[in-house]
This record gives structure tokens, C-alpha cells and sequence, in this order.
């Protein structure tokens, strides 16, 4: 049914159903209508194309590139502290010649030197065959090759806990559950690294509390995902040198996510006592 034709018969059910129960039924439809509406509406708008080139082998192909950011409505993506764009599959770039993939948002950041490296790193058994765009070669594959190529670049805890989260997450959209729960115990234990590192949680303890109280509950922990999402609802970030960013952004970002999810676990804990 076209969108239009959904609209008149909204209207039409408005002016036929007048009881209060109806009335309420009609609210619900509205709404489920309205997010329907503006989810597919986003979904058309959010991502441009643009011609780019390869910074390995120079080839040139289509990338998408989000027009502007976008809520992240997946309120378990939220509590994972992964967002828009990295919850949608564009996000993670590859070339379909070379197959050099990566995060968006460092595809280019490669010099003279890093590229030699990229070209002696074994790929072998992913993404194998032609693609006609690197949207057609599997999210997981792409992630698989990005992981390999970081790993040849100095990076830091933090660059690592948040690419583990992005993977699983991923991968468990695709179904790839025990994958998933290995880049999530990753995740977890990085977290709990940067935790007691003081050059990385002195004024961002609820950042970590919360990363690891998340991979708790994802690793079907929820006693202790309560106790470390609780006391992340708890504490104020106030950021620290290590990280140029919008503090105050931040902070109101984790505790509204934080509050959010701690309510969430403790419900789920009220239920499981009450059976
Ligand atoms: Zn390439």
C-alpha cells in the first residue's frame, strides 16, 4: 500500500471511530504510522554518494557519506554507546579492488608509508569475488579486513574498545552471535583496563562504568551490568586532557543513556525475582 493511500485511510478511521477506546487505538496508529514515515523519510535522506579514490590502489568507486547526523533511535545500539553512522553497514568503507577496508571515518587517513604496509597484509578468504559496489561485499568481511589493517597501526585502548563494540554489534546483526560475545568480552576488558588507568578515566569514570556495565549485560551478566551501569547513573563526567571534546554534551548524553538503562536493568531484575 502506498504511503499516500496509509495517509486517507488514517483520516478516514479519525472520522468513522469516535469512542474513547478507538480514539486510543487511533493514537497508537498514529504514532506507529508517524515512526514508520519518518523512519523510511531518514532512511532516504541520510546518505549521499560521492566519487572518492581508493588511498591504497587509487581506484575510484561510490561512498556513502552521511548528509547529517541522525538520532540513533536503537535504544539497545545506545546502551552500547555505538551511534549513528556506525549502527548502519555504509559506515564501514572498502574498496572493491583491493578490498582495503575501514571505519569511515579514518578510510583516508593512511600516508606513502602506511600504504606499502596495507599491501603486504594476508586478506586472504575475505571478500573474495568482484563487487559492483562495497556495499555488496558482507558488513562482517569488511570489519574482518579493517581489524587486520588496524592492527598494524599504533593505536590505543580507546580506538579498540569502541571498534570491538562496533563489531559486535555488527555481527550480531548478521547473526554471528559467538562472534559477537568475543568482541564484546574484548571490549569488556578493555574497558576495565582504562578504568583503574587514571590517564584514561580520571573524570570519565562513568564513561567506562557504563561501557562495562553494557558488556556485562550483553555477555548475560545482569547483576553485574546493574551494579556498573547504577553507578555510572551515579557519577559526573567531566572529561580530562586526554580527549578534546564537548564535555557538557557528553555528560548529558551518558546520563540520560545511563538513567535510561539502569531503569531498564532494574525492571528486568524486578521481574526475574517476581516469577
Ligand atoms: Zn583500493
Amino acid at each position: 500500500m502506498s504511503y499516500v493511500a496509509l495517509f486517507v485511510t488514517f483520516i478516514n478511521d479519525i472520522r468513522i471511530n469516535r469512542c474513547k477506546s478507538e480514539q486510543i487505538e487511533m493514537k497508537k496508529y498514529f504514532l506507529l504510522l508517524f515512526f514508520f514515515l519518518s523512519t523510511f523519510l531518514n532512511a532516504q535522506t541520510e546518505w549521499k554518494k560521492e566519487n572518492l579514490k581508493c588511498p591504497v590502489c587509487r581506484h575510484e568507486q561510490y561512498y556513502y557519506v552521511p548528509v547529517h547526523n541522525v538520532v540513533t533511535i536503537d535504544i539497545e545500539a545506545q546502551y552500547q554507546l555505538v551511534f549513528f553512522p556506525f549502527t548502519q553497514h555504509q559506515s564501514v568503507f572498502a574498496c572493491t579492488k583491493c578490498k582495503y577496508s575501514a571505519l569511515m571515518d579514518d578510510f583516508f587517513n593512511v600516508d606513502t608509508n602506511f600504504v606499502k604496509k596495507i599491501e603486504d597484509i594476508d586478506i586472504s578468504g575475505l571478500a573474495v569475488g568482484r563487487f559492483k559496489s562495497y556495499l555488496d561485499m558482507d558488513v562482517t568481511d569488511r570489519l574482518l579486513i579493517a581489524e587486520k589493517i588496524y592492527k598494524n597501526k599504533d593505536l590505543d585502548d580507546e580506538f579498540w574498545c569502541r571498534f570491538y563494540r562496533i563489531c559486535a554489534y555488527q555481527f550480531e546483526r548478521e547473526d554471528y552471535d559467538r562472534e559477537a560475545e568475543e568482541y564484546r568480552e574484548k571490549a569488556l576488558e578493555l574497558s576495565q583496563k582504562m578504568l583503574i588507568d587514571r590517564s584514561y578515566s580520571e573524570g570519565r569514570e562513568k564513561e567506562f562504568l557504563l561501557i562495562s556495565g553494557s558488556m556485562f549485560y550483553f555477555l548475560n551478566e545482569p547483576d553485574s551490568a546493574y551494579t556498573y551501569v547504577r553507578e555510572a547513573s551515579m557519577r559526573t563526567y567531566t572529561g580530562n586532557s586526554r580527549k578534546v571534546e564537548n564535555v557538557r554534551a557528553k555528560e548529558n548524553l551518558l546520563t540520560r543513556v545511563s538513567q535510561q538503562f539502569a531503569v531498564h536493568l532494574r525492571k528486568e531484575k524486578l521481574e526475574y525475582y517476581s516469577k
